[in-house]
């Protein structure tokens, strides 16, 4: 989207001068780079296990992580689910838990993640963005989501987690295969731009085995998951999807957009 310039400050109509979305506020947004030891380390680990780790089990990976991982692990919880969170519990509990709270989220997802600080023992971060609600409304225009929702996750999701991955060697994502054909073909252990390990213990999972984890092991549930949201993401961004349909269909209903970003790379 194009707005009407003034000496290089975009005016978006009827809102008053506003900054150009593609340059975020000043301030801390990437990952420091690795110490040289640990990124040779790192990189070596992918090339010889990733192949071997495609289409392990999440128990698998995870020991596996416990084991070769040169360094401390972030287990990022998105708190649609706490699979995550359980199985770090049980097989890496050297690792820190990472929440991204972009200030969209629904309030059952606050919840829930409140709950999971509760349960286990593992510290739970919460990574905020440079800008509250408001603040990103008077500087980039109100509700940047709906003009440039990539501009609006950059800022909220993909520099947060930058930021918040610096002291890790690598991190564990919930990515699942079967979420949608973006996530199709993803790995189970790979590098991200920074050179961490990116970790994916139920890449091969369905959303019926995930299911099942939640109810054999009697982990804290997201009510909106039996609510029609089998994909959740900000609360302004997701719409329930109808039985059968790509879970991930909800996300950004009516944009082009598939991905927030977070698993770009
Ligand atoms: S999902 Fe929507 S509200 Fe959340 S960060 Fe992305 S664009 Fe912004």
């Amino acid at each position: 989207m194009t707005f009407p310039s003034i000496n290089g400050i975009n005016v978006l109509k009827n809102t008053g001068p506003v900054k150009d979305p593609e340059v975020s506020p000043e301030g801390p947004r990437t990952t420091e780079p690795l110490p040289a030891d640990i990124a040779a380390r790192n990189e070596e680990l992918v090339e010889k296990h990733a192949e071997k780790l495609y289409n392990a089990s999440a128990q698998t990976i995870l020991e596996w992580a416990a084991e070769h991982a040169p360094g401390k692990i972030a287990v990022t919880l998105s708190m649609e689910n706490t699979v995550l969170a359980e199985l770090a519990s049980q097989f890496l509990p050297e690792s820190d838990f990472l929440f991204l709270d972009t200030g969209y989220h629904f309030k059952e997802t606050l919840e829930v993640a409140r709950a999971v600080d509760q349960r286990y023992p593992q510290e739970l971060v919460t990574a905020l963005p440079l800008l509250s609600r408001p603040e990103q409304d008077s500087i980039y225009g109100k509700n940047l989501y709906l003009s440039n929702p990539t501009a609006c996750c950059r800022m909220r999701k993909v520099e947060p987690l930058a930021t918040s991955l610096s002291p890790y060697a690598g991190w564990i994502t919930g990515l699942r295969r079967s979420d949608g054909p973006t996530r199709a073909q993803a790995p189970a252990l790979s590098l991200d731009a920074t050179g961490r390990l990116k970790i994916s213990p139920i890449i091969t999972w369905s959303l019926e085995e995930t299911n099942e984890f939640i109810k054999a092991n009697n982990l804290i549930d997201h009510p909106l998951t039996h609510q029609g949201y089998p994909s959740i993401g900000c609360e302004t961004c997701t719409l329930p999807v109808a039985e059968g349909q790509d879970p991930r269909a909800g996300r950004w209903a009516g944009n082009a957009k598939t991905e927030c970003g977070l698993h770009s790379s």
